[in-house]
């Protein structure tokens, strides 16, 4: 006996290469079968949901869910409920200073999961409002890798890796020393680092050679400034290797790190992002990122593959955190965390961050969320 059967949905799941319709049953919150038919009698509740896609619950790479502790948190269990994102990865939202509150208050009792690159900077993203901005590493003094390195070892289990702004805005000219400074910390802790870009300095060019194989170049579709292609179109020679190294490339889409043109341009050339996060927070909300859903349609009607997304949004984030027998994939015996989305057909308004208007015929949305065999 079942606990709960998801019936007749197409299952895309890229972790094992499936894309059919099937069945899933789930007992004591884990995936129990995967199968093609489960008859509902074996059921204590069936949901059918034919024409829709059943997938891995999402796991956002890019997030910021540090809600009431930060000014820029959202709330995640109420996101994930209406997203499917039932693996939130906060970008850096606190540091060392404030990461114990972050486990308290945030972390344990939410029911969704929620993991964490920490900001090697001790206060984390302190200063983040529509009216006032400052820069948590505009003053060096509040980069500590020994403190990093100390709370990085008291939460093995949320802190997946170090985050660092390295912009004029969030790091003045400190931002090549910055990325050191949390390269050391990384190392220490054997974790990868997540580096965002924006204005310079630094620039994409100088950033990219510091990253290794499994860390992440968030906001990597940003437009101008510091976007990564050539004047001529050609995308930048140091994205090539830092791919061909083992770097992920990754999304982050937020409020100011997102061009349409930029992403026909790598995706004509072949170059489509390894992860699609959607960097969301309290000034997105509203606009132009909304929720991960929405960055996924932008793809879908970019002209990605439905599969490739799903696996930019399931698997490869899961495989990056080195979280993958967690999360993003429905083997059986694994935690039953589940989006079921629909593809709904017509005309749909999308906005980039520099304010292009692109008309999608498809539109990506949530239906179900489910984590631990959970209806949220
Ligand atoms: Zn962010």
């Amino acid at each position: 006996m079942f606990d709960l059967v998801i019936k007749s949905g197409k299952v895309i799941d890229p972790s094992q290469n499936i894309h059919e319709k099937m069945d899933i049953g789930i007992t004591q919150g884990k995936i129990a079968s995967l199968r093609e038919n489960i008859p509902a009698e074996e059921a204590r509740e069936v949901r059918e949901v034919a024409g829709k896609i059943v997938v891995p619950g999402l796991v956002d790479l890019h997030t910021h869910v540090y809600w009431g502790g930060t000014s820029l948190g959202v709330g995640a269990e109420e996101l994930g409920k209406r997203s499917g994102v039932t693996t939130f990865i906060d970008a850096g939202s606190s540091g060392a200073g404030n990461f114990s509150g972050f486990q308290k208050h945030i972390i344990k009792p939410s029911g969704v999961q929620i993991l964490a690159f920490l900001n090697i900077s001790y206060p984390g993203i302190f200063c983040f409002s529509q009216n006032l901005m400052v820069g948590e590493l505009l003053d060096l003094n509040l980069a500590s890798v020994e403190e990093a390195v100390k709370t990085g070892q008291a939460y093995p289990q949320s802190i997946v890796g170090i985050k660092v702004r390295a912009s004029m805005p969030t790091s003045g000219t400190h931002g090549m020393t910055s990325i050191h400074l949390a390269r050391q910390a990384a190392k220490e802790l054997g974790k990868p680092i997540m580096v965002h870009i924006g204005v310079p300095p630094p620039t994409v060019e100088e950033v990219l050679p510091l990253l290794r194989e499994g860390d992440i170049l968030t906001h990597s579709f940003r437009g101008i400034p510091n976007q990564v292609l050539q004047n001529n179109g050609q995308i930048i020679p140091e994205l090539r290797e830092a791919r061909q190294r083992g770097v992920i490339i990754d999304i982050g889409h937020g409020i100011g790190s997102f061009s349409f043109k930029v992403a026909r341009t790598l995706l004509k050339q072949n170059f489509p992002p390894d992860t699609i996060s959607s960097d969301i927070h309290i000034l997105g909300l509203q606009g132009p990122t909304y929720d991960l859903p929405t960055t996924m349609s932008k793809f879908l009607n970019l002209g990605m593959d439905i599969e490739e997304i799903i696996r930019a949004t399931t698997w490869t984030p899961a495989q990056v955190i080195g979280r993958e027998k967690e999360m993003g994939n429905l083997k059986q015996g694994r935690r039953a965390d589940i989006a079921i989305l629909e593809i709904r057909e017509g005309k749909f308004k999308f906005y980039d961050c520099l304010g292009e208007e692109m008309i999608g015929e498809k539109r990506i949305s949530c239906v179900l969320a489910i984590k631990d065999g959970r209806i949220l």
